[in-house]
């Protein structure tokens, strides 16, 4: 049993409390490889940001279980050798399926867990979900559960259709469980290809799709009936256009990827929406410059020559996000 404190995680109560409050939203950021995870610390240590580190299932099994765990215990003390006396970094399980999942993360050194009973029939997942809340908190982990249905594909997690989450569920579910924190889902989507054509409109002066608004009356109505409670929200990529256009003029063949605008983001970061997950993007960012590289340089083959761009445009990405969507700089409880 390794506990996060002994490593220096924290949990996220403190960091949710403080952004329901200050109306701003902290950014979970996928990793499953080194550059990916240099690129997140040195981001979050130079804008004095809190920061989730997110592990799916399916990252765990493309990386490794213990080197994850132990590459994020290294993200502790490589931002305090950058120069960060406190970090606020938190190791999250993504879209945990089982108990016995959760379990074994919480055993070995995650300061959070979610438990995605969505797919389930609504008392099931209140059974699953408040499961895993007894377990975690014995152990002052915290757990986000999920109310709603996301579309799209991401890992091992996809639906066809997305379903709103019901706001007169919400309370209920809340109080059965024990959970901390509650994905909802208001139309954001898992992946770089979140929406159809057919459900977009196009923009008159781009010829670029645009795609339908959040449910921000949704959210409100679960604000209303959960005054102060964090809510997070899933599949929040935006899929820059800069990006999929560099991937495409590189060899690539992304057709019509569409994500969420930021001002859409930057709006629900005000609201009680306190964790904003964020996936695509960071490997459009990595893919672009990867595929930029070695199409302007064919004759390298050092890893480092490209993976070296692909890590400073991660970078530039996720200090874009903290900064200029999410609102988490200068955030941290002792700086
Ligand atoms: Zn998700």
């Amino acid at each position: 049993m390794t506990n996060y404190k002994e490593i220096g995680l924290v949990n996220t109560r403190a960091m949710f409390a403080k952004a329901v409050d200050g109306g701003y939203a902290i950014p979970a950021f996928n990793f499953n490889n080194m550059e990916q995870l240099q690129a997140i610390i040195m981001a979050a240590v130079e804008t004095k940001s809190p920061v989730i580190l997110q592990v799916s299932k399916g990252a765990r099994n493309y990386a490794n279980q213990t080197l994850l765990r132990y590459m994020a215990e290294g993200a502790v003390e490589y931002a305090k050798e950058l120069g960060c006396k406190h970090p606020e970094i938190v190791l999250h399980l993504d879209h945990g399926d089982s108990f016995e999942l959760c379990k074994n993360c919480i055993e070995t050194g995650f300061s959070s867990v979610m438990i995605d009973g969505s797919a389930l029939p609504y008392d099931e997942n209140v059974a699953l979900t408040r499961k895993v809340v007894e377990f975690a908190h014995q152990y002052d982990v915290t757990v986000e559960g999920e109310l709603g249905v996301l579309a799209g594909v991401e890992d091992e997690v996809s639906a066809a259709e997305s379903h709103y989450t019901k706001p007169e569920e919400v309370i209920d579910f809340v109080t059965k469980t024990g959970v901390d924190s509650l994905a909802i889902s208001i139309g954001t989507s898992h992946g770089a290809y979140k929406f159809t054509p057919e459900q977009c409109t196009v923009d008159p002066k781009t010829g670029r799709l645009l795609p339908p608004p959040l449910a921000f009356d949704v959210l409100k109505a679960i604000e209303e009936k959960l005054p102060g409670f964090p809510i997070v929200l899933h599949g929040s990529s935006s899929v820059p256009q800069e990006d999929v256009d560099i991937i495409n003029a590189n060899g690539g063949a992304l057709k019509q990827a569409v994500g969420i605008p930021e001002e859409q983001l930057r709006q629900a970061s005000k609201s009680a929406v306190c964790k904003i997950n964020i996936d695509s993007d960071s490997r459009l960012a990595m893919t672009a410059a990867i595929r930029k590289t070695l199409a302007e340089k064919p004759a390298e083959f050092d890893p480092r020559k490209y993976l070296g761009p692909a890590r400073d445009r991660m970078k530039d990405l996720y200090k874009h996000k903290i900064t200029d969507v999410l609102g988490s700089d200068g955030k941290l409880l002792q700086l």
